[in-house]
């Protein structure tokens, strides 16, 4: 907490650059705790959560169920015609949603008494910041610039697009090709097959989301295979030339070389860089590491003392409520009056879900991880069809797993695949929170009949 008689000196108490979720989270917070916040963007508000990222990702996934539902929904009794998608009618919605909650952002912050600054700032040192031509003073300064999708490098890598092009196509692509075994590869490619094109998935690796337990990925494969994608391990795509709108692609895999595919878009989703070019960092003296990515201490300090970082910048943990987290212990570290203490992050058990068809979630420990912590780990796993396939005609799996630490009997990480994971996982995560035993998981009563009972139901340790 700082007093009132320092905050007189700047022109802002608290001057935050970036517009995106941690960002907003943060100078909202600040206002409301007194501070006098401005907010510099030079893009839309919302970051890449709202414009390129989670929302217009999860409408698109919505979009794309809609193929399996109607197929399921034969089994139950409907009649249908042939089912047409109308890919410029879900863009135009999708923007206009967007531009909806760019809006939303706008008004949130002007209640907040957040000025909002249109333009690319850069820090010219521990107190100040250039936007639009205008030196800017303020107390502190806070940088959430979030990250942009790299590219790899290879001949004819230009042709391919990123996740930021994907979300303005101008056509469904026929064929694509996806590659990448992370979160946006695995989401992304699931989509382009619901939707209706023909996917590769080429990965380098052999195991898709392989940061994750290790039955998830196999078992997401399967389930992804078994909806119609052609998915290729241990595969890197060597190089590449367009010809008119047909992208070649040389394949190169461990087992056979010289692979030729087709395909009308080639996506990569290889991962993610800090924003920091053009930001002022050297001139400041704020020290990054060799990815770019800000380094800042428990507090989201950075090696500046009135300068603070967090979200996808500083390369911690890329979501978006892990940078409205961070966003609010700075605010409140920074600017909550009265002595309450030092509020610190903890950034264990922060539940996950990848959008994946079906759907991934995960809260705590992998199975690796508990066995290299724990002395007695025991696994309880089902696998089984839902209910709803046994008239739908699907042969989509769920997969439920519970890693429990038998000495304190503490159930430490609880993973699944299979529909709407994400939502049953949050709140199993309160659970895993509150540190719940196997033995209150067992003593809670079962929803009947959904699939969220089987986490309550497993009996015997595998
Ligand atoms: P990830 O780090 O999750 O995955 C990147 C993938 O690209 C990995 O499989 C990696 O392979 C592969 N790769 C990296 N470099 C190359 C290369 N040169 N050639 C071929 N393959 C390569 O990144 P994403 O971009 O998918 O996502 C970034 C982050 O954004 C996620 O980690 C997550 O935190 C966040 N996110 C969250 C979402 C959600 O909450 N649902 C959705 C989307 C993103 P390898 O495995 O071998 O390293």
């Amino acid at each position: 907490m700082i007093t009132g008689a320092l905050l007189t000196t700047y022109d802002y108490d608290f001057l935050t650059i970036g517009g995106g979720s941690g960002g907003v989270r943060a100078s909202r917070f600040a206002s409301q705790y007194g501070a006098r916040v401005a907010l510099a963007e030079k893009s839309a508000l919302g970051g890449t959560c709202v414009n390129l990222g989670c929302i217009p990702k999860k409408l698109m996934s919505y979009a794309a169920h809609f193929h399996a539902d109607f197929a399921d929904a034969t089994g139950f009794g409907w009649q249908l015609g042939e089912p047409k998608f109308d890919w410029a009618a879900l863009m135009g919605n999708k923007d206009r949603e967007i531009a909806r909650l760019n809006g939303v952002y706008r008004t949130t912050l002007e209640q907040a008494a957040v000025e909002v600054l249109d333009g690319h700032a850069q820090i010219e040192d521990a107190h100040s910041v250039v936007v639009n031509g205008r030196r800017i003073s303020a107390r502190f300064i806070l940088i959430a610039t979030g990250g942009h999708p790299t590219r790899p490098d290879f001949p004819g890598s230009e042709h391919g697009i990123t996740s930021d092009d994907f979300f303005h196509m101008d056509r469904l692509p026929a064929r694509a090709v996806v590659t990448g075994g992370g979160y946006i590869a695995v989401e992304l490619a699931s989509i382009l097959n619901g939707l209706g094109s023909k996917v590769t998935l080429v990965y380098r690796g052999s195991r898709l989301l392989r940061t994750m337990d290790h039955d998830l990925g196999p078992y997401l494969a399967a389930e992804m295979v078994k909806k119609g994608i052609d998915i290729r391990f241990d595969t890197v795509i060597e190089s590449m030339h367009a010809d008119g709108a047909v992208k070649r692609m040389q394949l190169n895999t461990k087992l056979s070389c010289g692979r030729e595919i087709d395909a009308e878009c080639v996506l990569f989703a290889t991962g993610r860089h800090a924003n920091t070019a053009n930001l002022g960092l050297e001139k400041a003296g704020i020290a990054v590491r060799e990815n770019g990515s800000i380094i800042v201490d428990a507090q989201f300090k950075t090696s500046v003392d009135s300068i603070y970082a967090i979200g996808d910048v500083i390369d911690r943990v890329a979501l978006t409520p892990v940078a409205l987290a961070e966003g609010m212990v700075v605010a409140a570290n920074l600017f909550r009056k009265g002595n309450q203490g030092e509020r610190r992050l903890s950034y264990e058990n922060i539940p996950t879900a990848v959008f994946s068809h079906p759907n991934v979630a995960t809260v705590g420990m992998t199975e690796l991880e508990a066995r290299r912590e724990y002395a007695t780990v025991q696994i309880f796993k089902s696998e089984f069809k839902a209910l709803k396939h046994t008239l739908s005609g699907s042969n989509e799996r769920t997969l439920m797993k519970l890693v429990v630490d038998a000495g304190s009997d503490r159930v430490l990480g609880l993973h699944m695949v299979g529909p709407d994971a994400g939502e049953l996982v949050q709140g199993f995560a309160v659970a895993l929170q509150c540190q719940a035993t196997k033995a209150q998981f067992d003593a809670t009563i079962g929803i009947h009949p959904t699939l969220a009972e089987e986490f309550v139901s497993m009996r015997t340790p595998v």
